[in-house]
């Protein structure tokens, strides 16, 4: 699905994750990360259901300590036994080498494993390392992802980028030789994954940085040099709004360009804040761009001088609460059914127009308007609503159209209504 828009994608060579293909003409796949202490497998497995509960479709967990190598395979355990499939992936650093070697259940129940080159190790020890990761991953038929971080990049490579534009006719900006250079990291570490004797179909590569700017330009040129499959992301994005608008500004901007074939929000949680949140939001971005569709969608006004009261703000929210809930049984029950556009608005100014252009929506009474409701479904006025049930005489008019339009509800439900 692309929408209406203009919408090449870059080739890119397909990956596969366990059951999941990343890149290729593959949907653009969603993915998260837990924040458990992964030594703690009934906790880590928890929050791995959740996250794929909500829609993630690849979960990575950290894997730092023996205890947490030791701890994979029963995670996997725990997840196969409640029917939760989602691949699992293990984010390695300064360690990996020693973790995927001395725990081989660890790099069996692992369907991928992430490498930062700039944690691998130091001096002579690097290569070796680097290569002992590769050689497990071969030896596993696992994938790789090379992902490569501005917060952790290679001291050495830098330097020597550094010092070769500081000898140059015309310098860059340091700016632009991070910039370089975190590319530079990524594709050589492919190119000797490749060397050592990995498949290009087993390497996904990575460049996160936390600027909305330097994520442009870096994904951009690397999408240009390479054709691996690409894994987009801010690092650190932030907290609430911040890390949302950031998140979607560089992503947004790349994805309608083509670029990217899987995608993490890296959304700090408020305290005690719900780890799903980074899930909703890369879903939303690609709905929202056009790119893949999940969850009906809600569209709402803003609200004005013209609605005082907050009865359509609390609809709006607990419609589109609703239809997240309902989304896991619908999805199997009723297909198609993520493309539906609910309206719900404040008043009659472009509450009419706007709930027309939806599947289904309603316009609320705004202040001084008599205190009713109409809803139009498909275009069409259906039925006007009065009284203090609006809000679930509206839930109820929903469930019939979605059982009417995507499953085998009797056509006749939908005219019930009509007249009233
Ligand atoms: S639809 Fe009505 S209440 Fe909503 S923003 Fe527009 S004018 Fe205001």
């Amino acid at each position: 699905m692309n929408g209406n828009l203009h919408y090449l994608r870059r080739t890119s060579v397909p990956v596969k994750v366990g059951p999941i293909t990343i890149g290729g003409d593959h949907p653009i796949v969603v993915q998260s990360m837990t924040n458990t202490d992964t030594a703690d497998a009934a906790g880590t497995a928890k929050q791995v259901q959740q996250l794929a509960a909500a829609g993630s479709e690849l979960v990575r967990i950290t894997v730092n300590t023996e205890e947490a190598a030791e701890q994979v395979g029963r995670i996997r355990d725990r997840l196969d036994a409640v029917g939760c499939r989602v691949p699992l992936i293990g984010d390695f650093h300064y360690n990996g080498h020693l973790l995927l070697t001395k725990y081989p259940s660890c790099a069996d129940a692992l369907a991928k494993y992430r490498i930062n080159p700039g944690n691998v190790g130091f001096g002579r020890k690097r290569d070796g390392q680097f290569a002992t990761m590769i050689e497990v991953a071969i030896a596993r038929k696992k994938p790789i992802r090379i992902g490569v971080n501005w917060g952790s990049l290679d001291p050495s490579l830098v330097t020597r980028m550094m010092d070769e534009n500081a000898r140059a006719a015309s310098p860059k900006s340091a700016t632009e030789v991070t910039r370089a250079a975190l590319i530079e990291s990524a594709l050589l570490s492919a190119a000797k994954a490749e060397e050592i004797g990995l498949a290009r179909n087993q390497i996904v590569l990575s460049c996160k940085v936390s600027g909305v700017q330097d994520l442009i330009a870096v994904y951009a040129e690397l999408a240009a040099r390479c054709d691996y499959a690409l894994h987009l992301g801010l690092t650190e994005a932030g907290m609430g709004s911040k890390g949302i608008v950031a998140s979607t500004a560089g992503m947004g901007v790349l994805l309608h360009q083509g670029v990217g074939d899987t995608i993490r929000v890296s959304l700090t949680p408020e305290p005690g804040g719900d780890r799903t949140k980074e899930v909703i939001v890369a879903q939303e971005i690609l709905q929202t761009i056009g790119l893949r569709s999940f969850t009906p969608l809600v569209t709402a006004c803003p609200g004005c001088g013209r609605t005082t009261s907050t009865v359509f703000q609390e609809l709006a929210e607990d419609i589109q609460a609703y239809v997240r809930t309902q989304m896991p049984l619908w999805r199997d029950q009723y297909p198609g059914v993520e493309a539906m556009t609910l309206a719900v608005m404040g008043c009659v100014v472009n509450g009419p127009g706007e709930s027309k252009h939806a599947n289904i929506g309603i316009s609320l009474p705004g202040t001084g308007e008599a205190p009713s409701a109409p809803v139009f479904i498909d275009g069409e006025k259906f039925t006007t609503l009065r009284g203090d049930q609006i809000g679930e005489d509206f839930k109820a008019i929903l469930k019939t159209y979605v059982d009417t339009r995507y499953g085998d509800g009797p056509p006749a439900l939908l005219t019930a209504h009509a007249g009233r």
